[in-house]
């Protein structure tokens, strides 16, 4: 018998399968999934390596096949499912296959799980009877002891008998001899969630929240099985949809995952869960020791659990007969991994979904342009909730054209509207959240007169500033020197827009030295848990106003909020990115939804230089559609995704002129192979960090209308790139319809 063996070795070069000769001994141990130790190389270092498939048969020179030393005794298989899953996120995203193999385990270490012992009674009523006598007639009074107390109970915890009934090892050992009782022990996983009690609360559910429980209970209950696509607004309960969908595929014996975005899994979120489903739920998070994610894993294969509850890696949960696959907040960007291999959750769960037999349910109250796109072509069944699902109505939107403010005398970071509002809600004892829409290295340049942005003639996005004074197209490569004047309007009134939120908090301190002020931003928020701690104080109304990046607007609920300040809203409109608008718009929808989600309803002050761009008047008006119709065709003009792919080739080293020269011979080599495929090819450019600790970094992008011909482009370049040691040097990785660069 022979084992193909994936070596664990972190060299792009060597992601080949080597055939082992299984030893004898390790015949009946050896499956699909294990890691093994193996002799690798000239000098037979031992290494590690995972066994993915055995066969009868070798097929290469025997005398030449080496043997496998022995079985990882501490780690942790992968299934043959998961196994089949990473080699079609190896084919699709590129990488090697042990990536790919290691992104499906997302625990690799095996934590010894608690042993729980107890004693069980072997003997009849009489038989015990019998012996008690003789033990008591012996005067052996520990063991009459024991055995009266198995009699009472005949299972017996172990530790319990050794420190309440004071029986020693010795005791127990001579009578599981003698055939009384037998010592048993089983695994037990710890429980990450302490109190976990059904609390069944009737809810009586919405129109609309029926309509698509019962479209998905039909579907489900025929055997059908798809992809849906939920579109509902903030409140319109959503997670409750999910909850009664999950009931329907427990019921009928398979368990679902729910994905929902590191940052919303709060305690609240789990609680809800809890309530409907008892512990019969886990959840995956970053803040699980390991050990408690492999117990999570380990409940989850043995079927001590229905639900899984995490971020993107507990898509990988091994579920025995996996139902469903619910992903909330499907937009949001951390569902692309931004390690190798680069996938999106999103295709992930559909590819596993497809192949186990269940369905994936996509949730947003604004959808991603793909999954909208993929809806109405008809791949998605779409779910539409447009009301709030008791009472509380959608709050009021202000735009405020920031130019005006300026003209008006307002040199302020806040607008009239909004200092108004603001002492207002002051005034009322109510909560009010200022959240700056800023992103990483925003450093284009606008006006502040007539709110124009200097843009990539070729590209459509903004310009970049760079050290050096010179403008940047971070997608094409292209450069001017920097601006003094506005090319629209003439005004000197132009430059880098910058303002931080510690800018923000002090100017409202001074503004209204009489309320309470919190920040959160990547400064307050450094240390374990803190960003817990602000979101639980301003909960607790321990502040009037939370001042915040984009991290603010998501996942609390603060029914006490009735304004929220949108404070240079177009700001993330000139990122050098095409999904700017979209993110913008789901960013201010997302801000919106946070005000008057109690009794009182909100209000929204959206402060813009740009007030007639479309994403900032779709999300004034809360209108996703025609945000949409405005989008798709801005995509479909520019050949972006989703309507066409994109795939770019991230190229690194340490050295720029061999990093230059390299770019320089992909291109041409894409170019030269392309023949008759339709793609367009773009760059070498920097990406938006083009240094990164002393390595230089560039891309290259390639534009398909079908993702198969990028497919197929990657796997030949990874060729051309395994062959040619120039590429030794270099990284480089492939990101299909990127999101994070
Ligand atoms: P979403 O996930 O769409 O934002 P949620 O499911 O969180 O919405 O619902 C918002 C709030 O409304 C929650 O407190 C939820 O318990 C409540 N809710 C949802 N559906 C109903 C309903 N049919 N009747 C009463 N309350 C509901
Ligand atoms: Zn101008
Ligand atoms: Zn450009």
């Amino acid at each position: 018998m022979f084992a193909d063996v994936i070596v664990d070795i972190q060299h792009e070069k060597l992601d080949k399968i080597f055939q082992y000769r299984i030893p004898e001994r390790l015949k009946d141990e050896l499956y699909p999934g294990l890691e093994v130790i193996i002799p690798f190389g000239k000098g037979n270092r031992q290494i590690k390596g995972y066994v993915t498939s055995l066969s009868e048969t070798c097929n290469y020179d025997l005398s030449k096949v080496k043997e496998i030393t022995d079985i990882s005794r501490n780690s942790v298989a992968i299934e043959a499912r998961l196994i089949a899953l990473a080699a079609w996120m190896k084919e699709q995203y590129g990488g090697t296959m042990i990536q790919a193999l290691k992104t499906v385990l997302p625990i690799k270490q095996k934590e010894n799980a608690k042993v729980k012992k107890h004693l069980r009674l072997l003997l009849t009523e009489e038989e015990s009877q019998e012996k008690l006598a003789f033990y008591q007639k012996k005067n052996q009074k520990a063991r009459a002891r024991l055995l009266e107390a198995l009699k009472e109970a005949p299972i017996l915890d172990y530790e319990l008998v050794t420190k309440k009934l004071n029986v020693t090892l010795p005791v127990i050992r001579a009578l599981e001899e003698q055939g009384v009782l037998k010592i048993e022990s089983e695994q037990v996983y710890r429980n990450p969630v302490k109190q976990a009690k059904k609390s069944q609360q009737e809810i009586i559910y919405t129109e609309e929240q029926q309509h698509v429980i019962q479209g998905f209970r039909q579907d489900y209950l025929c055997g059908t099985r798809r992809t849906y696509l939920l579109h509902g607004v903030t409140g319109s309960g959503k997670t409750e949809v999910y909850m009664e969908m999950i009931r329907t595929v427990v019921d009928q014996g398979k368990q679902a995952i729910v994905l929902i975005p590191e940052i919303a899994l709060t305690y609240q979120t789990v609680m809800r869960f809890y309530r409907c489903f008892g512990d019969r739920v886990s959840i995956m998070n970053s803040r699980l020791s390991a050990g408690e994610r492999y117990d999570q894993m380990m409940r989850a294969k043995k079927g001590e659990i229905d639900v899984m509850i995490g971020p993107r890696s507990a898509l990988f949960t091994p579920f025995p007969d996996l139902g469903l696959i619910v992903i909330d907040e499907e937009h949001e960007p951390t569902y692309k991994s931004e390690q190798v291999p680069r996938y999106h959750a999103r295709e992930v769960a559909i590819h596993r979904a497809e192949v186990e037999d269940a369905s994936v349910v996509l949730g947003s109250a604004t959808p991603s342009m793909e999954a909208m796109y993929r809806a109405r072509l008809g791949e998605y069944q779409l779910y539409e909730m447009k009301n709030r699902s008791h009472m509380q109505q959608m709050a009021t939107v202000h735009t405020v054209d920031m130019r005006k403010e300026l003209k008006n005398g307002n040199r302020s970071i806040l607008s009239e509207k909004l200092q108004e509002l603001i002492e207002d809600r002051l005034n009322a004892k109510e909560q009010i959240m200022l959240f700056l829409n800023r992103r990483g290295y925003s450093g284009f340049i606008s006006c502040r007169e007539c709110g124009h942005v200097v843009k990539c003639p070729h590209c459509n996005v903004s310009l970049s500033v760079h050290k050096g004074g010179k403008m940047v197209c971070h997608y094409c490569g292209y450069e001017q020197p920097k601006v003094t004047e506005c090319p629209e309007c003439g005004s000197r009134y132009i430059g880098e827009f910058r303002a931080g939120t510690q800018q923000i908090e002090d100017m409202v301190k001074a503004r209204f030295p009489q309320a309470r002020v919190l920040r959160m931003d990547m400064d307050t928020t450094k240390k374990k848990d803190s960003h817990e701690q602000i979101l639980s104080a301003f909960a607790n109304e321990e502040a009037d106003i939370l001042v915040g990046t984009q991290m603010i607007v998501k996942g609390h609920d603060f029914p006490k909020v009735t304004l929220v300040g949108a404070l240079a809203a177009d700001m993330s409109l000139y990122t050098d990115d095409y999904r700017s608008g979209e993110r913008t718009f789901q960013l201010l929808t997302q801000a919106a939804g946070r005000a008057g989600r109690g009794d009182r309803p909100g209000e929204v002050v959206i402060q813009t230089y740009d007030p007639e761009h479309y994403a900032i008047e779709a999300s004034a008006a809360q209108d996703y559609e025609a945000f949409y119709e405005k989008e798709i065709r801005y995509r479909s003009l520019m050949g972006y995704p989703p309507v066409e792919n994109l795939m770019a080739v991230l190229a690194a080293c340490e050295d720029e002129v061999l990093l230059e020269k390299a770019c320089k011979y992909l291109k041409e080599y894409i170019l030269r192979i392309k023949g008759q495929a339709q793609l367009d090819v773009i760059g070498p450019a920097s990406p938006g960090v083009d240094k990164i600790k002393d390595i230089y970094r560039r891309v290259i992008y390639v534009k398909a209308p079908e993702y198969r011909t990028l497919v197929v482009l990657k796997d030949r370049m990874e060729q051309y790139i395994e062959i040619n040691s120039g590429f030794q040097k270099m990284r480089i990785q492939f990101d299909f319809n990127p999101m994070n660069l």
